[in-house]
């Protein structure tokens, strides 16, 4: 079984020399466990602050012991009554190939129905990043039809199904991309009604005229998934009583400072911010995910997956997700 861990916490911008690629054995299964083999491998921007040692919302990754990480996979051996060989399955096997689980435990693994959604889509649309966008756009924001909802990394898992949730709701729906081919997907794939290229425009003031421009009845609800100079424009544009809903702040992953440069507003607008954390409101994933599961199943959600292959391609892979250089659901294939 091969499996990537992490060695060593990086300062700032992590690098491929902080993982090592391990081979394991595969020991015998105990009662109530199964062998899963993975199939697909989830990259995602909260890894980063996992390789911090300092205590965020969740434990550090150990070092020297397999990554974390979102999973699909095929039951490959079973002791477990409830799973038999050939069951698709999701769960958090880690970065490796195998994953010997008590699969015993409520919730860490769970069946998935292959007929009508591709396996890989339960580690986006219709998983975690699907959720979190439900979440936040439905929770936190609370869109009403023809309210204007705006949101960063529109491109990626995440942004781009908050943006067609909300189009679903009837909101003029705005996202901030970097690059034109970006942008250009955005609004042609994803169906946005506007993209701005966030690199195009590197100063506060040129930021904010495009999102006016993009925005003429001001921002009712802003989804931040980057944090930074983004935030500060989309604030300039808030209407009275917008919503913000806190999901990411992938700008200062690598440990930037990202002020905020005028909180003042959040007062002059009667704004509502809110952060979040997905896995804390399990409640409501089954009805999230109906929806998602539905909007996939029909056609009617449009994602992209960017596909690094084999193992070995993870760290490098993850280095890019932090980047920009994935479009859409960044997955690894493993096999
Ligand atoms: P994405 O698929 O959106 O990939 C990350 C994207 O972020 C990149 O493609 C890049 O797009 C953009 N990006 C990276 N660095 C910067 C930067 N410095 N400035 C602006 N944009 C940048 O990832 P996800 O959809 O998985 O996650 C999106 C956000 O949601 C993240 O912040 C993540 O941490 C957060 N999240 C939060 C959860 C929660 O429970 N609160 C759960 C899941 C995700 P581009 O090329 O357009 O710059």
């Amino acid at each position: 079984n091969r499996q990537i861990h992490l060695v060593s916490r990086p300062q700032g911008e992590p690098s491929t020399a902080n993982f090592a690629l391990v081979e394991a054995p595969v020991e015998a299964l105990a009662d109530g466990e199964v062998l899963v083999r993975n199939h697909y491998l989830s990259l995602d921007p909260y890894m980063r602050g996992r390789m911090n040692e300092s205590k965020s919302y969740a434990q550090p990754q150990p070092l020297n012991e397999v990554m974390i990480g979102g999973t699909v996979g095929e039951v490959v051996e079973s002791r477990n009554e409830h799973f038999k060989v050939g069951d698709k399955v999701v769960g958090m096997g880690g970065w490796q190939e195998y994953q010997r689980v008590n699969a015993s435990q409520r919730g860490v693994l769970q069946k998935v129905d292959t007929t009508h959604i591709p396996l890989s889509a339960y580690l986006g649309a219709v998983g975690m990043p699907g959720v979190t966008a439900w979440y936040g756009l439905t929770q936190i924001i609370a869109p009403k039809a023809g309210e204007t909802v705006v949101v960063s990394a529109a491109s990626g898992a995440v942004g781009g199904a908050v943006g067609q949730l909300a189009k679903a709701r009837g909101c003029r729906v705005v996202g901030l991309a970097g690059g034109p081919a970006k942008c250009e997907a955005v609004v042609n794939e994803l169906g946005f009604d506007a993209c701005i290229d966030y690199k195009a425009h590197p100063d506060l003031r040129s930021l904010s005229k495009a999102l006016k421009d993009a925005c003429p009845d001001g921002v009712d609800g802003y989804f931040e998934n980057v944090g930074g100079m983004i935030l500060d424009a989309v604030m300039l544009r808030a209407n009275a009583f917008s919503r913000i809903a806190f999901c990411g702040m992938i700008a200062g992953y690598n440990g930037e400072p990202i002020p905020m440069a005028n909180p003042a507003l959040i007062l002059v607008n009667r704004m509502k911010l809110e952060g979040f954390i997905v896995s804390e409101h399990m409640q409501l994933w089954p009805e999230a995910l109906k929806e998602l599961g539905t909007m996939v199943a029909t056609g009617k959600f449009k994602y992209r997956e960017t596909v690094a292959q084999g193992l070995e391609s993870a760290p490098e892979a993850f280095l890019g997700l932090l980047k920009g250089k994935n479009f859409g659901k960044q997955l690894v294939k493993l096999v």
